[in-house]
Order: C-alpha cells, then sequence, then structure tokens
C-alpha cells in the first residue's frame, strides 16, 4: 500500500471543478495538505512521488450515482442475472466514488449482501456509498427502518433506487411516498446526511407527477427528490427540466444501446446540454452509468431477444462527449460528473479539489481527456492508464 507516500503533482492545469489555472498539488494519503503555484520539497530528505502534471489536466474523481455493484437485472429469469462490480471497471474509468443500490431484485438481492460488497470494494480503495431499500414499497431495510439505517449505517446516504411510473414499481400512493422521503429527510438531518430519495423513473404516463405531488402536498422541498433514467424520453426530459426548475435533482443514464435511442431515448450528454440550454439551474444535473444492470434486447414482435450490461466506463465517456461534442467548458463538464452528484447526495468531502476535500483526482492528458492517472482516498489505482490496483478475483475471471 503506498497511500501514506507524499505525492506532490507539479505544473498541472487543475479543474477543482472551477478551473484555477497551473497549480502545484501536495497531497499525502487522503489529505490534500496544499495547491499552491510552486512547492518546493527538499527529496533526499522526504520520500515523495513528484508527477509531471506538463500538459496534462487534474480533475477530482469521477462520482457515479448508480450502480448496480452486486450485479442486477434478472428480469429474463436466474440465468440473466447480471454479475457483480470489480474494482477496475470502475477506477480505469476515472470513477472514484459508487453509489450502489439494489433494483428490482429485492429477493435474491438483498440489502446486507450490498452492504458486504460496499465494504469490499473500499478495502480495495474504493469509496462507496448505499442506498436503503429497492424499486419497492415498503422499504426494505436492514435494521427495521429508513430512519435507523440511514443514522446507524455509515455507508447509507438514503433511499432508492424506488420505482415510480413504471410497470415494475409498487404503485405508492401520494401518502405512502411522502412518508417514505420524509423518513428519509429526519433520518439524514440527525445524522448529518442528505437523506435523499433517490428514484428509477419509467415510461409510464404518470412520469414525475408523484414528485410533483409530494412537494405540493406536504413541506418536504423538492431537493429532496432525485429523479433518474430522465433521458428516457423527450417528454421525461421536459418534466426533469420542470423538477430541475423547482429545485429537485434530475440524473441522466449513460449506459445505453443502439435500440433505446431508437426508440427515443436521448444520448445522455445531448440530454444534459439541453437542460443547461433551457436554462434549468446547472448545479441540479448529473450523470450516472446504471453500472451492471440489465439492458435487455427485444425482436421486433417483442420477444426477449438477448441482454446487455451497463457499463460503468460509460459515465466517462460521457464526460468526454459533453466537451468534445457539445462544446461544454471542461468545468461545466466536470462539475456534471463531481460536483454537482456530491451536492445532490450530500457527500461533504467528495467532489472537489480542495484541502477540505478527499483526495480522489484523475489525470487527464489535455488534448484528448484520456485517463493517465488515477488516485482514490490517496491511493494511486491507475497509471499510464493501467490499472495498480486490481479486486482480489480479477485476474481469475
Ligand atoms: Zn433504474
Amino acid at each position: 500500500m503506498n497511500s501514506k507516500k507524499l505525492t506532490l503533482i507539479k505544473s498541472v492545469d487543475v479543474y477543482t471543478p472551477e478551473s484555477i489555472g497551473i497549480k502545484d498539488v501536495l497531497f499525502c494519503g487522503n489529505q490534500i495538505l496544499t495547491i499552491n503555484e510552486n512547492v518546493e520539497l527538499q527529496s533526499e530528505q522526504v520520500n515523495v512521488n513528484i508527477v509531471n502534471g506538463d500538459g496534462k489536466v487534474l480533475i477530482p474523481g469521477l462520482i457515479d450515482p448508480l450502480v448496480h455493484i452486486t450485479g442486477g437485472g434478472g428480469e429474463g429469469g436466474f440465468n440473466t442475472r447480471t454479475p457483480e462490480m470489480q474494482l477496475t471497471e470502475a477506477t480505469l474509468a476515472g470513477v472514484t466514488t459508487v453509489i450502489g443500490a439494489l433494483g428490482t431484485d429485492d429477493v435474491s438481492r438483498t440489502l446486507e449482501d450490498l452492504l458486504a460488497k460496499a465494504q469490499g470494494l473500499e478495502a480495495e480503495g474504493l469509496n462507496v456509498f448505499c442506498h436503503t431499500g429497492s424499486y419497492q414499497v415498503p422499504v426494505q431495510t436492514v435494521v427495521g427502518s429508513i430512519r435507523k439505517d440511514i443514522m446507524l449505517i455509515p455507508q447509507i446516504i438514503g433511499v432508492g433506487e424506488l420505482a415510480i411510473a413504471d410497470h415494475r414499481s409498487s404503485h405508492p400512493t401520494v401518502h405512502e411516498f411522502v412518508r417514505v422521503a420524509s423518513d428519509a429527510r429526519v433520518g439524514g438531518m440527525l445524522s448529518g446526511k442528505k437523506g435523499t430519495l433517490f428514484l428509477h423513473v419509467g415510461d409510464d404516463a404518470q412520469q414525475l407527477n408523484l414528485i410533483f405531488e409530494a412537494c405540493e402536498t406536504s413541506a418536504i422541498p423538492a431537493s429532496q427528490f432525485y429523479a433518474t433514467h430522465i433521458n428516457r424520453n423527450e417528454s421525461l426530459l421536459n418534466e426533469g427540466i420542470k423538477l430541475a426548475n423547482l429545485g429537485g435533482y434530475i440524473d441522466v443514464t449513460t449506459s445505453t444501446t443502439q435500440q433505446f435511442i431508437d426508440e427515443g431515448e436521448i444520448l445522455a450528454s445531448a440530454a444534459v446540454k439541453r437542460v443547461l440550454d433551457a436554462g434549468a439551474p446547472p448545479t441540479s444535473i448529473t450523470m450516472s452509468s446504471d453500472g451492471n444492470a440489465s439492458l435487455p434486447q427485444f425482436s421486433a414482435d417483442g420477444e426477449f431477444a438477448g441482454l446487455e450490461v451497463g457499463r460503468v466506463s460509460s459515465l466517462y465517456h460521457s464526460f468526454v462527449e459533453l466537451t468534445q461534442e457539445h462544446g461544454l467548458e471542461l468545468s461545466m463538464a466536470t462539475q456534471i460528473v463531481t460536483g454537482n452528484p456530491a451536492e445532490a447526495l450530500g457527500l461533504k468531502r467528495k467532489g472537489h479539489i480542495s484541502v477540505d476535500h478527499d483526495a480522489d483526482l484523475v489525470l487527464l492528458n489535455k488534448h484528448d481527456l484520456s485517463i493517465d492517472s488515477v488516485w482514490s482516498k490517496g491511493l494511486q489505482m491507475v497509471k499510464n492508464g493501467e490499472p495498480l490496483v486490481k479486486g482480489l478475483f480479477e485476474d481469475l475471471i
């Protein structure tokens, strides 16, 4: 383990996500010690790893707000359950923080398994948080209630992905829905967390009505709600922009297939551009990979025709598209995948490069934004685009 070594990145173009120009960045373990014009160390006296930042850009580690780290899917039968996420699927894509969640299946997938997997990935060097619950209402929990899970289990930061406007949803009433949001909020308040209600939105005609009704009929602020798959179709994206303008958070899914696009899904990067162009608050929009979810394919007559799997790396590729295909400033593109999810989820030490934040850092080659190096909690995970750290069983698979 080299996590306690001093590392000095020299003369690198830093995006915090804001652009602060060429700086030297010194960190030790998970602690960023200084970000300054010219940091000199007597390298004979201290063991310091010096990294040349010439021609490179330093951004915070990417945050992926939705990954099925224990696998997902199974909607075509037991042989379609998707595999667990492996460490380097995140780190090679510059992702240093993932939020794990269950989905449709909360019978053969459990919260206990989710927490065990989260702690396994943490031990391997990644930052992992989780949501309690699944698609369903009543919300399944670990220790008996939403409030207890959020207050007593350090990794659990909210509830999700709870399904609305979907044939697989429990179709909660507004009253039931408000109760869940309220429990998440109170659990969060009492434990210094955000207590977000993270919502899977399907393609039913109700769209975000449940959220809008909850905001109208209760004192729960819109900022408690965080709705994903908003790029599912044109009409849902417009509803998402309304939620963003009310103060809620919206998320677009970067894993996709040609069939989804042909059926009306909007590419994640294009959807982000649309939200920003519509004048929604730029802090309201994030992207997630929906990693390890199943992406089922159906034939023209509706028969199950095969399965693809969501990839965490799609988050990084969509981030690059934001700048290279949609002309976003690098600072704005970076904010979408770092500062914004940190704010939406209340991750106080994540999503920024500063002395108050963790040493989760990604070094990119400036000319094409390809990944050179990745540090998670100060531990170097990737060097020259190659993994330095792998999950224990990765080479066996
Ligand atoms: Zn979902």
